[in-house]
């Protein structure tokens, strides 16, 4: 069956007509579609025509992002929810103004700096991911609701009716969903409300089975009847808390509970903090801030990239560039970056120009040179007194999956979203809040376990983030918007992205469907399968690269491209993650 001979039928759904396909046995692959009005591009095809429903009822493209990214929450849950956090970046046409806003997960009271450490020594990651532990105060409904009060057009009420239709009515199982429910097998078996969730007789559930999450069709509900503080206080509140402090585990399993209160949810805000502003080839780049490390780190690379003509050069030698100017910038992100509001970093000077030019004296050409040790910004700032000085490069270094997921969205009169939100790693900490649906985040692993440090946990901070939602403008005017998951890959997705764009020609589809390679200041580069081998891999290997573990895929991204004539281009994966779905209100074909 084609996408559009599917059987249609409309219900009604707290009042608002909604338009639902109904689950058919795979999910229509539009990696790319051009076209006039609003524009979305999420990795999962429920989500975007829940973001098309809310544009085509004249919602703007705030609305359209919070209805897609709740449905992001039941198709997707295993990379996002109510239960994790999140960074909006978003565009306002009419004042043509870029805001930022901030809702990641925030340590409760009870952090210190050792609360990860045991006998002296920093626990193991797993042991504290499959815990209570491990979960920070979720911060994705304070989110939502910051972002629709202030600059959206419709109520939780209308935003939520796509995602309570799917969570109610079900969907289709894709590979990739029971993919990742079977990798993460045993995680969800220690905790029987996410067993009862996802797993069938002990398996992950199947391709091409429907699935139903009433429960958290009940929590949107309360979110659409009681708005923002249906989620921070009352019933809902209680049940996060309990099940983050007493975990109800299956017979034989013990995990630690966490120390969160009642207190700790209903104090927790979203900030609204002004993006990194840089610029690039006569682009402006506005990234995340801090606690978002991304938005840094990628203008510190691209500035180091925009003393050479990257355009005039053989691939081959424009990408070890990319790759020393990556390990750069990931040396000092990983010495300096952490929660603002705890920390002074040196940002005035890692944006400088003439930072980056002194960091460009560090690269060879024809030599991968690793690792790479921070610089000091200090001296290109006028406040040179923080005393922060790093430690050491050294840093944990993890596998990235490509959990979390970003989606973007603009609407008829210029306003554009790029968001990444998340739970942290594949179904966060394992943890589904007990008749509620929704898993919690694990979030506080992003801490560093051990210090000094500027991102060690303390009470009420934000773990240091690679998310990096970003929007790129030329002359005033829109031209991209990009952004990925994939934990610290992020950074390197969209900035390979960007480069492969701007500096190797490549059209946006192109440029998101390349190889991706993510150097993190690592000993190897990390690669997909089938890159290590290959012609492109030799030619850099040439100059010293090398290819560290391949993870199945790295990042999955989603793009707007504005082109000149008017027309909007949303991009998304043509094959990793399942492949992802990129629609247009009004085609151009
Ligand atoms: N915890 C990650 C971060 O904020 C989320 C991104 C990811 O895991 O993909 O950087």
């Amino acid at each position: 069956m084609t996408p559009h001979s599917r059987p249609v039928r409309t219900v009604l759904v707290s009042s608002i007509i909604v338009t639902l396909v109904l689950p058919s046995a795979a999910w229509a692959k539009t990696p790319v579609a051009t076209g006039t009005g609003g524009a979305v591009a999420t990795i999962s095809e429920p989500a975007s025509k829940a973001a098309l429903a809310i544009l085509n009822q004249g919602g703007n493209a705030i609305d359209a992002a919070v209805a897609a990214a709740a449905t992001l929450g039941v198709t997707d849950p295993f990379s996002c929810g109510i239960g994790g956090g999140g960074f909006m970046v978003i565009y306002l046409a009419k004042d043509k103004r870029v805001i930022t806003i901030d809702h990641r997960e925030t340590a409760p009271a009870s952090f210190t700096p050792t609360v990860f450490q045991e006998n002296g020594a920093p626990m193991t990651f797993e042991t504290v991911r499959d815990s209570g532990m491990s979960v920070g105060v979720p911060g994705t409904v304070r989110g939502w609701h910051e972002a629709l009060d202030r600059y959206g057009s419709m109520s939780f009420k209308q935003v939520l009716a796509p995602a309570i239709a799917v969570a109610s009515n079900g969907f289709v199982v894709n590979d990739n969903f029971s993919h990742l429910v079977s990798k993460n097998k045993n995680k969800f078996g220690m905790f029987p409300a996410t067993a009862a969730l996802y797993l069938k007789n002990g398996d992950a559930v199947a391709a091409g089975s429907t699935l139903r999450n009433p429960d958290l069709a009940k929590a949107y509900r309360e979110l659409s009847a009681g708005g923002v503080k249906a989620f921070y206080s009352g019933k809902m509140a209680r049940a996060v808390v309990d099940a983050v402090n007493h975990p109800a585990t299956a017979p034989g399993v013990r995990v630690r509970g966490g120390d969160m209160s009642l207190a700790d949810l209903a104090n927790y805000e979203a900030r609204l903090r002004q993006p990194v502003h840089s610029t690039y080839r006569g682009y402006d780049i506005y990234g995340m801030p801090l606690p978002g490390s991304g938005g840094i780190a990628i203008a510190e690379a691209l500035n180091i990239l925009e003393g050479y003509d990257l355009k005039a050069m053989p691939r081959a030698q424009a990408e070890h560039l990319y790759l020393e100017a990556s390990r750069l910038a990931f040396a000092d992100r990983n010495a300096y970056l952490a929660d603002p509001e705890y920390v002074d970093a040196p940002v005035a000077g890692l944006l400088s120009k003439d930072y980056a030019a002194q960091r460009r004296q560090r690269i060879d050409v024809a030599q991968a040179r690793r690792p790479a040790a921070a610089g000091d910004p200090y001296a290109f700032q006028a406040d040179q007194s923080v005393p922060l000085r790093p430690a050491s490069a050294a840093t944990r270094m993890l596998i990235e999956g490509a959990h979390t997921t970003h989606l973007t969205v603009s609407d008829k009169d210029g306003n554009i979203v790029a968001y990444t939100y998340t739970i942290e790693d594949w179904g966060g900490s394992g943890i589904v809040v007990p008749g509620y649906g929704f898993l919690l985040n694990n979030e506080m692993t992003d801490f560093d376990f051990s210090g000094p440090r500027p991102n060690v946990p303390e009470a009420g901070k934000r773990p240091r983030s690679s998310m990096s939602p970003t929007l790129a403008f030329r002359d005033g005017k829109p031209a991209f918007s990009i952004g990925s998951p994939g934990g610290a890959t992020i950074i390197t997705t969209v900035l390979q992205t960007i480069v492969n764009h701007v500096d190797l020609g490549m059209t946006m589809p192109d440029a998101l469907n390349a190889p991706r390679m993510s150097e993190r200041n690592g000993d190897a580069t990390d690669v997909e399968p089938g890159f290590a081998g290959g012609a492109q891999a030799a030619a850099l290997e040439k100059n010293g690269q090398r290819w560290g573990d391949a993870p199945e895929e790295i990042g999955a991204a989603n793009a707007l491209v504005f082109n000149p004539d008017g027309t909007v281009t949303a991009v998304s994966e043509a094959r990793r993650h399942g492949a992802g779905s990129a629609l247009v209100q009004k085609s151009a074909h």
